[in-house]
């Protein structure tokens, strides 16, 4: 993650603008531009050679009007407040155009967790989750993970928080095994998403996704589950990529076998039925009809933007393109799928699991499946319509729309409590 600019200056930014465009006045600024309530904990645990070491975490609620807080936990060396808090307010954003009961947060320890034994893992998470108890709680703030948690660092949020206060509590935190409360299809939710984003965007642009290409950056949890969706689907995935490069056949690539040589080798440059090696900038560059960047933020940039072929992006990453690169995208007539629009899959099948923790466990793994979709293609529609409707769109791309009526139902909300 190299964060050479503050994520939070750039969320104040996107947050004016919005304002701005909804001629929403500045006390609404100024309530959305702060999180409600922001902690810092001091984390100090015993290592496994008997040392004493301390970390620093955070946890930034930012917004409630919509329901508790909801946002996901990350370990990182680099993480820190502002990024916190910028992430928390996105999240905010993301689970009001989802149409979710809910607020935004985010937390974040900074831990290269890598350094760590899996002993050291469980006492530091541990000690995070009982210095925040008393702000979070399943009807206050549902945790989830991020970037280095997963369903175990869930699994001793839940047991910790049960054990502080003498109770179950399944639903204090999402994203966990599916022996404690989790569902099988939290693994495909993001990347399932966001190949229903992408059919969508198909439909409005080509009349539909069959027979269209397809490159996709990444393949890790989102960049994997979109690609293996998508060639479902009937799309033609032709390149996709890792940290190690990227692939290309023109043809198609089969997506259950790529991600076979990934599994076995650790990269999908070994995979063999190939036309020719790219490189991740030349994927990004490749002449298709959709590209999903499913990697890391801030790989479309003013540098590349006018290089850009395909005629839609779908962000499965967070924040895979800069504003100065959406300017031109936009130029272009290039239509930009946003994070906070086609990665909410993820969000969306956690409200799914906590709904269903608190009603005892009764859900079926496949009405799980359809209600992610119909809300992907409802939200998906919300969006498009707006944008087609309410803005020039050879001034706005989707983005805009997205931002408006997420800000516009976190105000409405806001107002009708009485907050303003
Ligand atoms: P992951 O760790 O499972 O996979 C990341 C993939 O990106 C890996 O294949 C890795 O090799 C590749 N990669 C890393 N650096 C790269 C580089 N410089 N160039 C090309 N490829 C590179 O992560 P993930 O969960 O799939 O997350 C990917 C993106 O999607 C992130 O931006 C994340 O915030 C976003 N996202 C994920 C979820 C989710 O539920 N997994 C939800 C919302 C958003």
């Amino acid at each position: 993650m190299s964060v050479t600019h503050d994520p939070y200056e750039e969320a104040k930014k996107q947050l004016r603008q919005t304002i701005d465009l909804l001629g929403l006045g500045d006390e609404v600024y100024e309530m959305l531009a702060v999180p409600e309530r922001l902690i810092q904990v001091r984390l100090t645990i015993k290592m496994d050679d008997g040392s004493i070491k301390t970390f620093i975490g955070w946890r930034s609620q930012h917004n409630s009007a919509l329901g508790p807080y909801k946002g996901g936990v990350r370990y990182h060396p680099e993480t820190n407040v502002n990024e916190v808090i910028a992430l928390s307010m996105w999240m905010t954003w993301k689970n009001a155009l989802a149409g979710l009961p809910y607020g935004g947060g985010k937390g974040g320890i900074r831990v290269d967790p890598k350094k760590l034994s899996p002993s050291e893992l469980e006492r530091l998470s541990r000690a995070y989750f009982a210095a925040i108890s008393d702000v979070v709680g399943v009807d206050q703030d549902i945790p989830a993970p991020d970037v280095y948690t997963n369903p175990q660092t869930m699994s001793w949020y839940f047991d910790e928080y049960s054990r502080i206060k003498r109770g179950q509590y399944f639903g204090v935190v999402t994203g966990k095994p599916v022996e404690l409360g989790g569902l099988e299809t939290r693994v495909i939710s993001t990347g399932y998403g966001t190949a229903i984003a992408a059919r969508e965007v198909a439909k409005k642009l080509f009349g539909g996704v069959e027979g269209r290409t397809v490159a996709v950056q990444g393949f890790g949890n989102a960049g994997y589950y979109a690609a293996k969706f998508l060639s479902e689907m009937g799309a033609i995935v032709v390149a996709v990529s890792d940290s190690k490069g990227g692939i290309f056949n023109s043809k198609g690539l089969k997506i259950d076998d790529v991600k076979k040589v990934k599994n076995e080798t650790g990269s999908v440059i070994n995979y063999t039925d190939i036309e020719k090696k790219i490189t991740n900038e030349e994927l990004l560059e490749l002449d298709v009809d959709i590209l999903v960047p499913a990697a890391i933020e801030n790989v479309i940039t003013e540098e590349n933007a006018d290089r850009i072929k395909a005629k839609a992006i779908v962000e499965a990453a967070n924040g895979p393109t800069t504003p100065e690169a959406e300017a031109i995208l936009t130029k272009k007539g290039i239509v930009v799928v946003p994070d906070i629009l086609a990665n909410a899959g993820g969000v969306i099948m956690s409200h799914i699991e906590w709904v269903n923790n608190r009603m005892g466990g009764w859900i079926r793994e496949e009405e799980a499946k359809a209600r992610l979709e119909e809300k992907m293609v409802n939200n998906f529609h919300a969006v498009w319509d707006y944008w087609q409707k309410k803005l020039d769109t050879s001034k706005y791309n989707m983005r805009a729309a997205a931002y408006a009526i997420a800000v516009d139902r976190v105000y409405r909300a806001m107002k009708l409590r009485g907050w303003i």
